[in-house]
């Protein structure tokens, strides 16, 4: 007899969306979370999929690859985005929410749903290949200790990271590539990184903003935290000397311009983010420093003066696993069948994105339920990028928001400029979504 039951750690946005998505197509879902009887250190209130920090969803345009991710999920009926769109208060192109009425709003569709039994517990451990029951783990970044002790045990401690170092992403065609040049250190495995060279003088200049930049404030509970020393912020580094990052992620040894042979006083080195090498990541420009100043500083950098930021760099505490040795594409364990790892956990960064890990982790356990094992997700899509964000091989993974970097490029040249070209990508994934709905009807129920 085909699997009905779940059970699903974590009343957040991912769980909420698991758990909403799996009762209406008839499992009867056992939803835990340890609220109200004990909170992490950033959740306050008493009702589930609790926003911990901003009210905003971010954008809700197609040129934005959020605004393509909301757009996905409206079309499979995503309950975080039915109380999104219900308990919205104005706020420009973005969509924000009344906090209190959002989770107040899931809260109660959870608790009345027939087929949620809800039970405020701390879960330490369990049964991850229990017969005939599907877990969803999704206790978020600030997972409890108890439950993040036996994580370790499921996963395997060195898989198991407790603070996110994301360095900026850039794409591009925002590059003025007169400037820079495409080389590997010692000329080894090819030139695969571009590279931004700079003088004395444009180095000091760099380093001495960099060290006074305006950095974000930290939570209460991030402040006493030891930095890795492989993974400082880039700012932390510059204030330890003068010529720490030329010794650091700016080294230029090794370093030589192919056709002049000239040699640099410091380099920044861009590692390809996407196949096609549409975006580029700033490598070891993990930081804490505000968004604003993120343009404004990495922007001193040669060739990167008119530079978009696809993402911004950041560095907070986080538990996630490392997904890609982890995961499947259907975020279930490679060891554990029945095991599905939703939200931050799993390697995504964002409320939107947390959310949709869960629905996608819904999705296929009902697919898994059908005898419908090799479902796949349209790769166009930007949740099947996040699929892909988390079970493709990656020695360098962190986290990600969704970003258009995840999908494929354009099969031809899209004229209008990077809006144009963003909107035939969201258009192109809704296209094939819509598809793929023809195709499984059943999933918009
Ligand atoms: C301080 C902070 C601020 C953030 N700010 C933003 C922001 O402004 N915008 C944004 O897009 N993203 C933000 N994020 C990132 C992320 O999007 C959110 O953390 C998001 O809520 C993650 O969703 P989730 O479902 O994975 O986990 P959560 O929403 O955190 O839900 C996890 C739930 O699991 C429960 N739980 C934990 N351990 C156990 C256990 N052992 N047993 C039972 N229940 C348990 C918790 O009580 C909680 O209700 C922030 C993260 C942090 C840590």
């Amino acid at each position: 007899m085909a699997v009905k039951q779940v059970r699903i750690i974590g009343g957040g946005l991912a769980g909420c969306e698991a758990a909403l998505f799996l009762a209406k197509h008839e499992f009867s879902v056992t939803l835990y979370d340890m609220k109200p009887e004990k909170y992490t250190e950033a959740h306050r209130a008493d009702t589930l999929a609790e926003l911990v920090c901003s009210n905003s969803f971010r954008s809700d345009s197609l040129a934005n690859a959020v605004g393509l991710l909301k757009a996905e999920m409206r079309l499979l009926g995503s309950a975080v985005m039915e109380a999104a769109d219900s308990t919205k208060i104005p706020a420009g192109s973005a969509l924000a929410v009344d906090r209190a009425k959002f989770s107040g709003h899931l809260t109660e569709k959870v608790m009345n749903h027939p087929n949620i039994r809800f039970i405020s517990k701390e879960v330490t451990e369990f049964d991850p290949d229990e017969p005939g029951v599907f877990t969803v783990l999704s206790p978020g970044p600030l997972v409890s200790k108890g439950l993040s002790v036996f994580l370790q045990k499921l996963t395997g401690e060195e898989h198991l990271n407790f603070y996110d170092a994301i360095a900026p992403i850039i794409s591009r065609d925002s590059i003025d590539e007169s400037k820079t040049f495409m080389a590997s250190r010692y000329d080894k495995g090819g030139a695969d990184y571009l590279n931004c060279p700079m003088d004395r003088k444009t180095y000091l200049s760099f380093y001495k903003e960099l060290i006074e930049a305006e950095t974000t404030k930290l939570h209460g509970f991030e402040k006493d935290r030891k930095l890795f020393e492989g993974c400082l912020p880039a700012e932390e580094i510059a204030r330890r000397g003068e010529d720490a990052l030329r010794f650091g992620p700016l080294k230029p040894v090794g370093l030589r311009h192919p056709e002049t042979g000239e040699e640099f006083y410091a380099v920044v080195q861009l590692r390809k983010e996407d196949r096609e090498g549409r975006y580029f990541n700033l490598v070891g420009f993990q930081t804490h420093l505000k968004q604003g100043e993120q343009r404004r500083v990495f922007r001193m950098i040669p060739g990167l003066e008119a530079a978009h930021f696809e993402r911004y760099g950041s560095m907070h505490r986080n538990t996630f696993i490392n997904s890609p040795e982890l995961l499947n594409f259907d975020f279930s364990m490679k060891k554990y069948r029945n095991l599905f790892v939703a939200g931050q956990l799993s390697g995504v960064e964002g409320y939107l994105e947390s959310a949709a890990s869960g629905l996608i982790a819904a999705i296929f356990i009902l697919f898994r339920e059908k005898g419908m094992e090799t479902s796949f997700f349209p790769e166009k899509t930007m949740l099947g990028g996040l699929s892909r964000h988390v079970s493709m091989p990656n020695a360098q993974f962190q986290p990600s928001n969704a970003i258009f970097a995840m999908v494929p490029a354009p099969e031809q040249r899209i004229r209008g400029g990077r809006r144009a070209r963003r909107e035939y990508l969201s258009t192109r994934a809704l296209d094939s979504l819509k598809e793929y709905l023809t195709e499984n009807p059943f999933l918009q129920q």
